[in-house]
Order: C-alpha cells, then structure tokens, then sequence
C-alpha cells in the first residue's frame, strides 16, 4: 500500500492531479481544503470556524486540522493508500500524521512536491477565480497572504521528508499531461 503527500503552493496543480492520480492508482484523495468548503457549504461549527481563516488566507488551527483529518482517514477503514492534498501544511501536522500511520502499521511512502514559479502561480489563481467561487481566490491581497504563509509555514514541511529520505520534487510547469506523467512515474518508483 501506497500513501502519498502531494505537496506545493496554492495553485501548484494539486487538485487537479489528484484527480488524476486517483483514476489512474485507486487511492482515496483527502484534501483538507475540499472537506473544510464542504463543512462551510453545509454550515457547520467546523465551516463556520474554518471560514473564518480561510478567508484571510490563514490557516486553520492545527489541532482541529489534524482531527478532521483523522477523522476523515478512519471513514475509509479498506482504503488501498490515500493521497493527502493540502496536507500537512506545518511541521506539526507532518509529526501527527506520521504517528497516525504508524497507529496503523503504515507509513508515508513519499512526498511529491510541485515546483511552480511564484509568477505563475498567481496567473492560475487570478484565473481560477473566474470559475472557482472561491473568496480566497478573488481577492489578490489573500492570494498573496496565502503564498507568504506557505513560504513561511508549509515550506519547512519539506525538510520534514527531506530528513526521512522522501522528498521528490517534480516540475509542475508544462501540460497536464506531462506533470501526470511525472508524477505517475514518480509514484511507480516508490516501494
Ligand atoms: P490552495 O492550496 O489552493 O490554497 P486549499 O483548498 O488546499 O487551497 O486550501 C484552502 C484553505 O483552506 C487554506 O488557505 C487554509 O486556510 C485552509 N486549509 C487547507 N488545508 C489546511 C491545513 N492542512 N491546515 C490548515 N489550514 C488548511
């Protein structure tokens, strides 16, 4: 079994990989950005407080981040190895999910991380907003709000693999097709 981080800035491409990489190796895709919308769609405590940080371009706190997750994780007892998307974004949330899998006898095979020029990235998200109906992408003040907090917070979350020997960076410039491709391939190299 398989479990993979998909790591990058906002915008990197992740999503849109997952889904990818789901038709293609069958994981299950926990992306805590997608369950914190569907909570504020659903009007939920969570929503509400989640909302709260998202619309700032801020974080959510680590230890209801971290619950959610687990608790997301534990609703798919026979998953065949999970994506994570958007997670962990702090060094925190690297040191709880690593506890987490070992609670299973599992593990973190390896961490793929989408390499985006900061230009770049702010083009895709100014553009996905267009569609998005995201607040968090509207406003280019919060886009570069969450940029500098994945510089400063969700940055060091690399070295965490790093140390463990899984860190794979990958070219997220090019065509779909051809960042698939890499990450498909980087995936197949895994053990
Ligand atoms: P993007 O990567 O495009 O910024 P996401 O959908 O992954 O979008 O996340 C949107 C927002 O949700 C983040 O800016 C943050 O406020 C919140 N969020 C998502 N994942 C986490 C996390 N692991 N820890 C804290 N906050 C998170």
């Amino acid at each position: 079994m398989r479990n993979i981080v998909l790591f990058g800035p906002p915008g990197a491409g992740k999503g849109t990989q997952s889904a990818l990489l789901v038709d293609h190796f069958g994981f299950v895709h926990l992306s805590t950005g997608d369950i914190f919308r569907a909570n504020i769609k659903g009007q939920t405590e969570l929503g509400t407080l989640a909302k709260s940080y998202m619309d700032q371009g801020q974080l959510v706190p680590d230890d209801v981040t971290i619950r959610m997750l687990e608790d997301s994780a534990n609703g798919h007892p026979d998953a065949n190895g999970f994506i994570f998307d958007g997670f962990p974004r702090t060094t925190a949330q690297a040191e709880a999910l690593d506890r987490f899998l070992e609670g299973k006898g599992q593990s973190i095979s390896g961490m793929l991380a989408l390499e985006v020029e900061e230009d770049e990235l702010r083009d895709r998200l100014a553009k996905r907003a267009e569609t998005s109906g995201r607040a968090d992408d509207a406003d280019p003040a919060v886009i570069q709000k969450r940029i500098d907090v994945y510089n400063a917070e969700t940055a060091p979350v690399a070295e965490h693999y790093q140390g463990q020997g899984k860190y794979h960076g990958i070219a997220g410039m090019g065509s779909i097709e051809d960042i698939f491709a890499r990450l498909r391939d980087a995936i197949d190299g895994l053990a």
